[in-house]
């Protein structure tokens, strides 16, 4: 998948690409995650979500703020740390 392709998918997020269920919808709120034994948050990140399985999508703009708060992407990461 091109880098464009998913940025027109995610403008376009009415339907959740996990269940197909149409109830997914923008939220915002604060994104907490872990990663290694560090818990780290982005305040008032902007994704969509689906009530029904949970699923979580996230646009260029999101992912970009999660990277800019995440440790994991502090420093080049080596290869090994990529697929956590
Ligand atoms: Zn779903």
């Amino acid at each position: 998948m091109t880098p464009n392709s998913t940025a027109l998918l995610m403008m376009n997020m009415t339907v959740c690409p996990t269940c197909g269920s149409g109830k997914i919808k923008k939220v915002q709120r604060k994104w907490i995650r872990m990663f290694q034994d560090k818990t780290y948050s982005v305040p008032r990140l902007e994704f969509h979500e689906c009530p029904v399985c949970g699923e979580k999508v996230y646009d260029r703009d999101a992912m970009r703020k999660i990277e800019a708060h995440s440790p994991a992407f502090a420093r080049a990461a080596p290869p090994s740390l990529r697929g956590i």
